[in-house]
């Protein structure tokens, strides 16, 4: 193995029961791992539980450790965002701080940079979910790519590996409804899957309920495709069209078979079913007017409130994720 150093990205939020196995087996792997020095960069995502107080001493335990704290909740894909610019290593590691994604494995994708991998994700076999939210993953995957207007990997998550200039690429995308996985394929190079068995969380509640999982599904497809808007003059012109033929009929009813039409039912369908088309569609351009509404008024994606350990030193960051720092017009606390 050629000499290189690894960081691991790991967004938290609430996970005093799993964060002690976590840090175990976490710097279990990373003490295994040729090269070095490793990092793990935790982004405490305005947790209210003892996380801070348990990262805060792993900062004082182990060099390796850096804690980046966010003023509030912003969720997954927001912390998740965080992390990578506060990473250093020549590949990242992104995992969810659950132990749903087996450490261990993380060796698997290190040996598939190696190779040359600028990407390694990793494709979600044998999930330990409910059936009906499998069958829900399941579509939407499926869904998700054949709208893309590239490819995208069916069922793989957050979990996986990318190299430095993949992470650059990254950090220099600032879009708000943020579906990094998606953002990571969009980068290209050298991309290979890899099957890894997901185990259930440890411990604790998910953080998704259903509603959240919804947006989050909304965000990867709305972001990655514009086929829903033209879905809205596909569906527009079909009805057009069955108008058309409609009003054939009556012309030819009237003067032709001498009956009018008794009109009532007809009437009440065809303006009920075209006022449900259009209300649909203008909430799917609503869609998009609110995202590019997002867009432009250009916040910041995150507030940072505290740094601790590795990256609280500047000198130890990277040149890129310091200008990156500054031209997102993050505040950076102590
Ligand atoms: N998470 C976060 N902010 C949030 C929600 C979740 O940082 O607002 C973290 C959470 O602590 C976990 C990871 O993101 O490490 C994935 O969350 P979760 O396990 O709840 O999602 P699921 O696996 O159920 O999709
Ligand atoms: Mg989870």
């Amino acid at each position: 193995m050629r000499p290189f150093r690894l960081s691991l990205a790991i967004p938290i939020y609430n996970e005093e029961e799993v964060l002690p196995e976590l840090l175990r087996r976490t710097r279990t792997v990373l003490d295994e791992m040729p090269g070095g020095p490793h990092e793990i960069v935790f982004v405490d995502d305005g947790s209210s539980d003892r996380t801070p107080v348990l990262l805060a001493q792993a900062v004082r335990e182990d060099p390796r450790i850096c804690a980046v704290t966010l003023s509030r909740n912003f969720g997954h894909q927001t912390a998740l965002t965080a992390a990578l610019d506060y990473v250093t290593g020549d590949a990242t590691v992104v995992i969810d701080g659950d132990l749903q994604d087996p450490p261990e494995t993380i060796p698997l994708l290190v040996e598939k940079f190696q190779q040359g991998y600028d990407v390694v994700f990793v494709q979600r076999v044998k999930r330990k979910e409910p059936l009906w939210l499998r069958a829900c993953f399941w579509f939407f995957y499926r869904l998700m790519a054949a709208l893309s207007d590239f490819q995208l990997p069916l069922d793989s998550g957050d979990f996986g590996l990318m190299s430095r200039r993949v992470v650059e690429e990254v950090r220099q995308m600032k879009e708000h409804h943020r579906y990094v996985r998606g953002l990571r394929s969009w980068v290209g190079f050298r991309q290979i899957g890899l099957p890894i068995e997901r185990a259930e969380r440890l411990a604790g509640e998910s953080k998704y309920n259903v509603w959240k999982r919804f947006k989050g599904a909304a965000d990867g497809i709305f972001a990655f495709s514009v086929v829903p808007l033209r879905a809205a003059t596909m569906v527009g012109a079909a009805a057009i069209l069955l108008a058309l033929l409609v009003a054939v009929y009556s012309v030819y009813a009237k003067f032709m078979l001498r009956q009018t039409v008794p009109g009532w039912t007809g009437l009440m369908v065809s303006i009920s079913f075209l006022s449900g088309i259009n209300l649909l569609f203008l909430g799917i351009i609503g869609e998009y007017v609110g995202r590019i509404y997002e867009e432009i008024k250009s916040r910041p994606l995150y507030v940072v409130s505290s740094v601790a350990g590795r990256g609280a030193d500047a000198n130890s960051m990277s040149g890129e994720s310091q200008r990156f720092a500054v031209s997102a017009g993050k505040k950076t606390g102590s």
